[in-house]
């Protein structure tokens, strides 16, 4: 009889971004690679916004959350789900662990906790609770201080291991003695972070959490509420940190910038997702990779095990390498989106000036700063004028200015017209070339001058030769 095969469990991956300041590069991070998972995996990626933390969070910091996966195309099949409007679940699921018998209420008051964190402090040992209301076999428990509304706290179990094979850091023991009864509800009942984040995994039916490694130590913790509830906890990789320029752990505070000032700034999604993939994973010597590539060949077996830094200029490189490789008529509409926001609006000319120049920009600001000149006046410098467009030179122009109205109006006529001045004036060509440029362009270095004057209206050319 043939055996029964086993269905492969779906893949499951989420990012759960805290709202509390603008998301920046490093955070990102921790959604591409749990997305990028699921997409290699056929699985799903879901979105779970995770603020509870109402003071620090905010509907803008969302937004710019949503706003910043949408322009990478990193889409979630399921959420965004919010963990303020799961507060019933979590106390349902809390009151359940609490007839089991994993809870217990604790009247410990602020000032006894500190006073007993000082103790240890002085004795030179960790500071942790003591399991003064952890009720035991023949245990007699202080008396119940009036009141006093107890936090819960949970029965973290006393003895063994706790141990799980980290896709990034390998094998991770912790022994349960080490961890002391965590509080998984205030006193007013709300359920504390830890406690909603598995009961989440769980009800998200999460396969594999890959996120931070600033929260490998609630792993264990984690674990043992998730046994706890009755559930095998999910394979877990922590993502190590991402460094600013500086070597400092990358944050707002250290002046890192929102995901979407990239967009604004000109980046484009998937040369930002290839940069990113680049902060802390490897596919071989690879350095440029497609979208697609990087979907195909993504895994969580070759996740790096160091800290990436992040590098300006490596990515402005990585952004140059996918401006060049991309097709003129997919670049001009975000080059128009780039002159639309300086009020210009572009024509059928864009893809073509794309082309011309796409290879001389690293974003498409720069490649809209150079399409400018075609729609809007051109303010050459004092020095540039001073420099090319010298008196010697004037009646050239006035030659060519002259050709110019009469020629087709193609780069090969313009080239022809061109040559006939330099042959007449006896000039070579960039003496001539460079006055032009500064005149049409308000630059002397610009792509072949009959290509970009062929991109030029003729009568716009005309006006700006009539020096
Ligand atoms: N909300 C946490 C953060 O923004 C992530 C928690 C998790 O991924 O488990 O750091």
């Amino acid at each position: 009889m043939p055996e029964k095969e086993v269905p492969a469990k779906r893949v499951r991956t989420r990012f759960a971004p805290s709202p509390t300041g603008f998301i920046h590069l490093g955070n990102i991070r921790s959604a591409l690679y749990p997305w990028a998972f699921a997409r290699s995996q056929g699985g799903d990626f879901i979105l779970r916004i995770e603020d509870t933390d109402t003071e620090r969070s905010s509907q803008a910091a969302v937004d710019v959350i949503l706003e910043s996966m949408a322009w990478l195309g990193m889409t979630p099949d399921e959420g965004p789900f919010y963990q303020m409007q799961r507060m019933t679940r979590y106390k349902e699921v809390l009151a359940q662990l609490q007839a089991a018998g994993y809870v217990y209420p604790c009247y410990m008051s602020v000032a006894e906790l500190d006073a007993l964190r000082e103790r240890q402090m002085a004795a030179k040992q960790k500071p942790r609770y003591d399991g003064t209301w952890r009720p035991g076999r023949g245990k007699v428990l202080p008396p119940v201080p009036e009141g006093v509304q107890p936090v819960l706290r949970f029965r973290n179990p006393q003895e063994g291991m706790v141990a799980w094979d980290d896709k990034v850091k390998g094998r991770v023991e912790i022994a349960n003695d080490e961890l002391d009864d965590l509080v998984i509800a205030r006193p007013d009942g709300t359920p504390t972070y830890n406690f909603c984040v598995v009961v989440d995994d769980i009800d998200m039916r999460i396969t594999h959490v890959i996120r931070g490694d600033d929260h490998v130590n609630n792993t264990p913790r984690q674990i043992n509420i998730f046994r706890a509830l009755g559930y095998e906890p999910p394979v877990y990789a922590h993502l190590p940190t991402v460094l600013n320029e500086q070597g400092e752990k990358m944050s707002k505070r250290h002046g890192a910038k929102a995901v979407t000032q990239y967009r604004d700034e000109g980046f484009l999604p998937d040369a930002m997702i290839n940069y990113l993939a680049r902060l802390g994973w490897s596919h071989g010597d690879d350095e440029i990779f497609s979208r697609e590539q990087f979907l195909q060949w993504f895994n969580l077996d070759h996740l790096g095990t160091s800290a990436g830094r992040f590098d300006d200029a490596k990515l402005r490189w990585v952004n140059a390498q996918h401006l060049k490789a991309m097709a003129d008529a997919a670049l001009a509409p975000l080059v128009a989106a780039q002159l639309e926001a300086r009020g210009i609006a572009a024509d059928e000319r864009l893809p073509a000036i794309c082309g011309l120049f796409k290879d001389r920009c690293d974003t498409t600001v720069a490649l809209a700063d150079w399409a400018q000149a075609f729609y809007r006046d051109v303010t050459p410098t004092a020095d540039d004028l001073a420099r090319h467009v010298t008196d010697a030179v004037k009646p050239a122009i006035a030659a060519l200015r002259e050709r110019l109205a009469g020629v087709a109006w193609d780069a090969t006529s313009i080239a022809a017209a061109i040559k006939q001045v330099l042959a007449d004036h006896q000039f070579k060509m960039p003496q001539l070339a460079m006055p032009v440029r500064v005149l049409v362009m308000g630059t002397p270095q610009t792509p072949s001058l009959d290509a970009v004057l062929a991109l030029h209206r003729r009568e716009l050319v005309l006006e700006r030769l009539g020096c």
